[in-house]
């Protein structure tokens, strides 16, 4: 008999017609010869109008009585349901975090689950009981016995840790859209379901699941090879699984981990081609990368940041062994991109061998604002410049002198308490199959505004300095990019740093920053609200030439301009102006053959 886990969403459980319905589909899985834990949520929008109801009375209340009201939600509909599943004759009971034994950390509000005590749930599924648990909630490991709960949207979490501890045979997610979708339905009419997407590639497009699928439960499947799948409670379609590669075994006690970062990744074989002063226009990112491509160069980190004037740097890195090839491209396309034939301040093609990539990676790092700078500072500390830096939503890579990287390794592991003995080749730690697609799916971020310093200081310790500061105004960074440009300023060698930030956030970073700016002799600090991120994730891109150069082309055929690009492995990021979001989105999801003509019922 296998052990499934189910869980419903708010709206699957929203009203008494549809908890009977629930309790339907749950009776027919036992019938199939299935025993059962159901993991629910609050009935509809209660968890909202109970913070409503807060609010009314303190504008801050205190977070311990909050998990006191916000649990209160899920207990109602553990009640009613085990009722209804009574009402068909089918055995049930319903039991509230704390009788099932999971226990949290004691942060009110935002607890992550340490363990799962799960005798007692055993004993009821031995007497052929389905138990009905209450998501989003837990019991501290204090001796107070607190109830806590584990933030929005933790019903999930609980259901994929419980999956996990009780080593279900699969875990399914019911929630009210038919599963994961190439991209936002509302912006992209064509867009697909997917049949499958992998645990890393969900963490990467997490701006565009989340609300489907948290990533902290995507990260426990992830780490405990939880067999998962998310689909729609109104239908039978098989939805979309969320798959993992098998983990290493890992204890049950830590199980969701309270570290920010959990891996450290080192890739010695990389070498860096920099194009500098190329024109700031359409088309430029995509003939440069498609002729890489046409010389089967696979390039990994591509950045672009952004200039005064109308000219614009574009790095990237290969494995050291096509570095030959990959120059050659670079110095026969320099001269086409100069506005005058003999213009030596234009186009210039600059190489640097025996650098090395360090990257910082974990789902802890969505929405918690302090990593990179954590990492950056580091790194400084250990006397290490950083000569290229590009992030995605869970990682952060910098490039570095190869000589540095013992140390950095090292400084890197003990900062964010990560065992170096057990370190995965960056590749080795990314799932991906024959059937792999290059790009999985595509998203666009309009929320977002774009910071720029000029001139900081080319010293070790600046990153740090900037990026320390916002994290302690809680502000999160999403995309950093330092300029490859150098300019003499005041005799000091100094690059640009671009980043983006949420739009709410632009008006504190900035005034903090050009205050920051004047003290540590930086240039002026700009902000350009009117941008949009679109992004292309997939883990087949890894060792496949010419995806890069098939997302700019894309661009490019729209004639729109690219303001930035960052990477990860799995990811490619560009800013472009706001005004060109959706079409980018359009024109990128089209390229990479992701629309479909069937149209997928949305809810309203
Ligand atoms: N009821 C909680 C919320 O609305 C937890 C959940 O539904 O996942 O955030
Ligand atoms: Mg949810």
């Amino acid at each position: 008999m296998a052990l499934v886990v189910q869980k419903y969403g708010g709206t699957s459980v929203g009203s008494v017609e549809r908890i009977k319905a629930v309790a339907r589909r749950v009776s027919k899985t036992v019938e199939s010869g299935n025993s059962l834990v159901v993991v629910v949520s609050a009935m509809g929008k209660t968890t909202d109008t109970l913070v409503g109801l807060a609010k009314e009375i303190s504008s801050n209340p205190c977070r311990r009585e909050m998990d006191m009201l916000l649990s209160t939600g899920e207990q109602v509909t553990i009640a009613l349901l085990s009722m209804a599943l009574k009402e068909l004759g089918q055995p049930a009971i319903s039991l509230t975090g704390a009788q099932v034994g999971i226990v949290t950390e004691a942060e009110h509000s935002r607890a992550r689950i340490l363990q799962i005590q799960t005798e007692r749930i055993q004993k009821h599924l031995n007497k052929g009981e389905v138990v009905v648990v209450a998501g989003f909630q837990g019991i501290s490991n204090k001796k107070d016995l607190e109830i806590t709960t584990l933030g929005r949207g933790g019903s999930d979490t609980s259901a994929v840790a419980l999956a996990a501890s009780l080593k279900a045979s699969r875990c399914e997610i019911y929630t009210d859209v038919p599963g994961i979708l190439t991209t936002d339905p509302r912006l992209v009419p064509e867009a697909q379901l997917m049949d499958e997407i992998t645990a890393d590639e969900m963490l990467e497009l997490a701006s565009l699941g989340a609300k489907v699928l948290h990533p902290r439960a995507v990260e426990i499947a992830r780490n405990y090879g939880v067999s998962l799948v998310v689909l729609s409670s109104w239908s039978d379609a098989p939805g979309t699984r969320v798959v993992s590669p098998m983990p290493k075994p890992r204890p049950m006690e830590g199980l969701e981990i309270t570290k920010a970062v959990d891996g450290v990744q080192l890739d010695t074989d990389q070498a860096k081609v920099a194009l500098l002063r190329v024109p700031d226009r359409p088309g430029i990112a995509a003939r440069l990368f498609g002729e890489i491509s046409r010389q089967k160069v696979d390039v990994d980190l591509i950045i672009q940041s952004i200039h005064e004037g109308n000219t614009n740097d574009i790095a990237f890195t290969v494995v050291e062994g096509v570095l030959q090839r990959a120059e050659a491209v670079a110095e026969a396309i320099a001269p086409a991109l100069r506005t005058q034939p003999s213009a030596s301040d234009e186009a210039e093609v600059i190489v640097a061998r025996r650098i090395a990539k360090v990257a910082i990676s974990g789902a802890g790092m969505i929405g918690r604002p302090g990593i990179a700078a954590k990492m950056f500072k580091t790194l400084s500390d250990a006397g290490i410049n950083i000569e290229m830096i590009s992030t995605s939503e869970v990682k952060v890579s910098c490039v570095i002198a190869r000589e540095d990287c013992d140390r950095a390794l090292e400084a890197l592991c003990r900062a964010f308490e990560v065992d170096s003995s057990s370190l995965p080749s960056v590749l080795n730690s990314i799932a991906k199959t024959e059937k792999t697609p290059p790009v999985r799916g595509v998203v666009l971020d309009r929320n977002q505004a774009r910071l720029a310093i000029r001139h900081v200081p080319d010293l070790p310790g600046m990153a740090a300095q900037i990026f320390g500061l916002l994290a302690k105004k809680n502000i999160s960074v999403d995309m950093i990019v330092q300029s490859q440009r150098c300019r003499i300023f005041d005799k000091m060698p100094t690059r640009d740093i671009a980043f983006t930030i949420a739009q709410v956030d632009a008006d504190l970073a900035h005034s903090a920053l050009t205050e920051l700016a004047k003290n540590i002799g930086c240039g002026e600090v700009s902000v350009e609200r009117a941008i949009a991120k679109v992004s292309i994730v997939g883990a087949g891109m890894i060792g496949q030439p010419g995806v890069a150069a098939k997302f700019f082309t894309a661009l490019a055929k729209e004639q729109i301009n690219i303001q930035m690009i960052t990477t990860s492995e799995i990811k490619i990021s560009c800013v472009v102006a706001e005004e060109e979001g959706v079409k980018a989105l359009k024109a990128v999801h089209d390229a990479f053959d992701l629309a479909g003509k069937e149209k997928i019922e949305m809810p309203a």
